[in-house]
């Protein structure tokens, strides 16, 4: 098998028996069944799909060298800067299918796998590393097309500088090396997508300062002592009328406990090495590859904020007024400002001594770090410009009902009917007020580290010589 069809996903993570804990009770029977899973199992299932259809058979799979079987293009490793833009339309074709809002998107991990795979160079000759582990299982995942989760960041118990005095006593960390492998306890913060994918990876979090916490490795989800504990589910109602967004795309997020867990040794990709652990992060391809994914999906959500926010002026007719336009613009200003920097990106790629091809990060660091803040005001925006529509909405089943009629006209808008009205602000709602909605701000901010470091990074690592010395050329020529 090389690439998976969503029937094929479906039947592989129902017949895991992974530990997946959800209000109270654990997850029995197959998981693409429950409540909480089945919106979001059907659209990845259908993103799966996706890779088989004839039309985007270039633009989704690819061929090796080594293999004339078809591949996701979300595992390829660009060599040029033709197929940074071969990933950037996959990215895209996949974002458009969920309008950016699934963020773990098979092709997000997958990235991050290429990402570890084309950096391996950095775990060769060094102690307890095992880069033939990471190329191994790169290339078996690809042709297995699995779908992944991880998880990075430790619990969030003691933030203070000095909480690695007490990092042993919630942080997932090697117990033991026995002759079978490495034997893990403790937790870690979060796995969004935890308990319906095939396996999930596990790194130590960035910073990390004890040989116990610096580990890398993949294992399945089912593995014997590993549990996904899941916050309440956002799923508020099945249908897609009353519940267009949270219905379909709701990606849970688990807290991951290993409870004694056992990684055999050809999972392992390093251990017990500090220095490893934190070059891994600086060094290796993880960064751009993965802010590369991102961008490329925010731009299609910023598309589909931008597409809703024009038919709620539309809906009720207020593209007259000035500070309404300017609400509009900002939203155009993001999407062109970040569109700009992702194509920026990739002409100021570069190959590196690996033969890789590297996107520029400095120009995807500002576009994520810019998309932090603007989500939350473009959602803002849909908000101000939406007002009392944002609440004036009916169940489906009101307009089936004996008031029906009425509700159809008395809720119309400008040039449609009550039904489709509330269908635009429902929609609206559930991408901007639901628990889903406020998810999803959070999501934005944070899963890619907190803003506040990431500006910190950007800063750290963006050169100003240049400018000084422009500035202090003006100084020299006023004395002259
Ligand atoms: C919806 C969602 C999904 C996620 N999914 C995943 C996932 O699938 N896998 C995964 O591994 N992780 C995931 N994450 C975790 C994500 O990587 C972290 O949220 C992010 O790195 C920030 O860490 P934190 O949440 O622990 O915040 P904290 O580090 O606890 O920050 C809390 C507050 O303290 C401040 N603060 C803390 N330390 C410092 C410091 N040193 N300097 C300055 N200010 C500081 C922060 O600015 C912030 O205001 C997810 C997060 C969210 C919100």
């Amino acid at each position: 098998m090389m690439v998976r069809t969503g029937e094929q996903y479906k039947e592989g993570i129902d017949q895991l028996n992974t530990a997946v804990w959800v209000e109270g009770n654990e997850v029995k029977g197959k998981i693409s069944h429950h409540p909480a899973f089945q919106g979001v199992v059907q659209s990845q299932s259908e993103l799966y799909d996706l890779q088989h259809i004839e039309r985007l058979k270039e633009v989704m799979t690819y061929t090796t060298q080594k293999s004339k079987e078809r591949i996701g293009m979300s595992y390829l490793i660009p060599t040029s800067k033709p197929d940074l833009e071969r990933r950037r339309k996959m990215v895209q074709v996949w974002a458009r299918h969920s309008a950016g809002l699934m963020g773990r998107s098979p092709d997000y991990m997958n990235t991050v796998l290429a990402a570890f795979a084309s950096s391996v160079h950095l775990l060769k000759d060094k102690p307890n590393c095992f880069p033939e582990h990471l190329k191994q299982f790169y290339e078996y995942a690809r042709s297995h097309d699995l779908s992944f989760t991880h998880t990075f960041v430790n619990p969030q118990n003691n933030r203070s500088q000095l909480s690695f005095l007490e990092e042993g006593q919630t942080n997932a960390r090697v117990v033991k090396r026995i002759e079978e492998g490495l034997v893990v306890k403790g937790a870690k913060l979060l796995a969004t997508q935890g308990g319906i994918t095939d396996e999930i990876i596990v790194f130590s979090a960035p910073g990390v300062q004890d040989k116990s916490h610096a580990f890398a490795f993949s294992i399945p989800s089912d593995t014997t002592g590993l549990k996904f504990a899941c916050r309440p589910s956002f799923v508020k109602d099945a249908s897609h009328f009353n519940a267009p967004l949270s219905s379909r795309f709701e990606e849970m997020d688990t807290v991951v406990i290993f409870d004694d867990v056992l990684v055999p040794w050809e999972r392992v990709f390093f251990y017990d090495n500090v220095k490893v652990a934190n070059d891994f992060y600086i060094k290796g391809n993880f960064v751009p590859f993965t802010l590369h994914q991102i961008v490329s999906r925010q731009v299609i959500k910023m598309e589909f904020i931008l597409g809703l926010a024009q038919m709620i002026v539309d809906t009720i007719n207020i593209s007259e007024y000035q500070h309404v336009q300017s609400k509009v613009a900002e939203i155009i200003k993001g999407l062109e400002s970040s569109k700009a920097l992702l194509l920026s990106s990739e002409t100021n790629a570069s190959l590196d001594d690996e033969g890789v091809m590297i996107p520029d990060k400095i120009p995807l660091y500002v576009a994520v770090n810019q998309f932090q803040e603007t989500y939350p005001r473009f959602t803002e925006i849909i908000q101000l410009l939406g007002a009392s529509g944002m609440v004036t909405l009916m169940d489906e089943t009101q307009f089936h009902s004996a008031i029906g009629t009425e509700l159809d006209h008395y809720l119309q808008g400008f040039e449609v009917k009550g039904r489709e009205r509330v269908q635009i602000f429902t929609l609206a709602f559930d991408l901007c007020m639901s628990a889903f909605g406020s998810r999803q701000s959070l999501y934005e901010r944070f899963f890619f580290g907190d803003p506040i470091r990431l500006s910190q990074i950007i800063y750290q690592s963006y050169s100003t010589d240049s400018y000084t010395s422009f500035v202090k050329e003006m100084l020299e020529r006023e004395k002259s």
